[in-house]
């Protein structure tokens, strides 16, 4: 009974969680770096907030996000027509392939890339362009060429997912000025928050001159909302009215609105995990690069970096000693692992788990 599409498509599995670990390999305590999750937590303001509002989950949620809408707009200094909001980030890119693909038409991506860019395309009976990285950064001349009548966009993480690389300046407007006009450049910034390279653009001025950019940005990372699922889009308001009529009327819950509201105006919280994951990346790069690994640049609140050269099952044995990683294999990474920036004593611990274990195969 299944549609054709949906026959080909994996099921998600987002790798061990902890209560997993400590059931299956017996340990007391365990620390997940997997998933890109703020090690801060959420902001103490976003607790309040959804305890204040808690009591009121028996009303549906405002179908148009009023207040948030209202407070990102001021924020981001752009009209409130150009926000769409979503049940996380993810969801958006659903709505991109409900609103503007037809079967058979194109999208293209690096390779490796977030997996959700393809898989809602595949869902979509999208056809999915893959151009492979060099350098782990996006080859954006390769990206243009690639470009036919038949494509209707090009979905690009900046922080890239799972590089850690970002796309400058020069290279956005390269794209913005080579692809034409019926085809959306999907720009996700869901790290964007963590970038410190001055060549990283503000994408928002754009959206005056080209009409069919999309940014994504989320409320998961920098702002430690990822249990609540809300992320959003801007976009021109042309294509902002054709995602609203593809968004279910609830579609962002009741206390993920208040929260990230609240989160939103915690500038001081935003300040400390910035700052925390500027640290711990330093401290991480640094370390496994003493430590021999090959280390890929990020600007994200993650590092990816290459263990096979020195070690087997590295993903395994640290799981062993209660530490959850992202293996690259289901990111289209074998050999690599990325790493999520932790809190300053989980980047030691993990920094010497890996020590650990290159001592126990003789490598020290
Ligand atoms: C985490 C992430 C998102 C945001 O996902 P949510 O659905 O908002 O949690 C979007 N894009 C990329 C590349 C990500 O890694």
């Amino acid at each position: 009974m299944a549609r054709e599409e949906i026959k080909g498509l994996p099921i998600y599995s987002p790798g061990m969680d902890i209560e997993e670990v400590k059931r299956t390999y017996g340990v007391q305590r365990v620390i997940k770096l997997a998933s890109n999750e703020n090690p801060c937590g959420p902001s103490p303001k976003a607790i309040k907030a959804i305890i204040d509002a808690v009591s009121q989950v028996n009303l549906y949620p405002d179908g148009s996000c009023f207040e948030l809408r209202k407070s990102l707009s001021e924020k981001l200094n752009i009209a409130s027509e150009c926000l769409v909001f979503g049940n996380g980030a993810d969801e958006i890119i659903d709505f991109l392939f409900y609103a503007f693909f037809r079967p058979s038409e194109r999208v293209i991506m690096g390779e490796p890339t977030f997996s959700s860019f393809f898989l809602s395309g595949m869902m979509m009976g999208a056809k999915v362009i893959f151009v492979p990285l060099v350098d782990f950064r996006h080859p954006v001349e390769e990206i243009v060429k690639a470009v036919d009548e038949k494509t209707r966009a090009i979905f690009i993480g900046s922080p890239h997912n799972p590089t850690g690389t970002i796309c400058s300046e020069d290279e956005f407007k390269y794209l913005l000025k080579r692809i034409p006009d019926d085809v959306l450049l999907v720009w996700d910034e869901a790290y964007g928050e963590y970038v410190e390279d001055p060549s990283y653009p503000d994408a928002i001025p754009y959206l005056s001159e080209y009409p069919n950019l999309v940014i994504l940005r989320t409320f998961s990372k920098i702002y430690g909302l990822a249990g609540l699922r809300i992320g959003y889009g801007i976009a021109s308001p042309q294509v902002v009215e054709y995602i609203e009529r593809v968004r279910p009327p609830f579609n962002v819950n009741r206390l993920a609105q208040v929260a990230a509201l609240a989160a939103l105006e915690d500038e001081e919280h935003v300040r400390r995990s910035k700052k925390t994951n500027s640290e711990g990346r330093r401290f991480l790069a640094s370390e496994l690069n003493r430590l021999g690994f090959e280390v890929v640049p990020s600007q994200a609140n993650f590092i990816l970096f290459r263990y096979d050269h020195l070690l087997e099952n590295l993903t395994e044995r640290l799981l062993e000693r209660g530490i959850i990683v992202r293996d690259g294999v289901p990111l289209g990474c074998p050999g690599f692992i990325r790493l999520t920036v932790g809190k300053s004593e989980e980047n030691v611990a993990v920094i010497s788990a890996i020590e650990d274990i290159l001592r126990g195969r003789g490598c020290q």
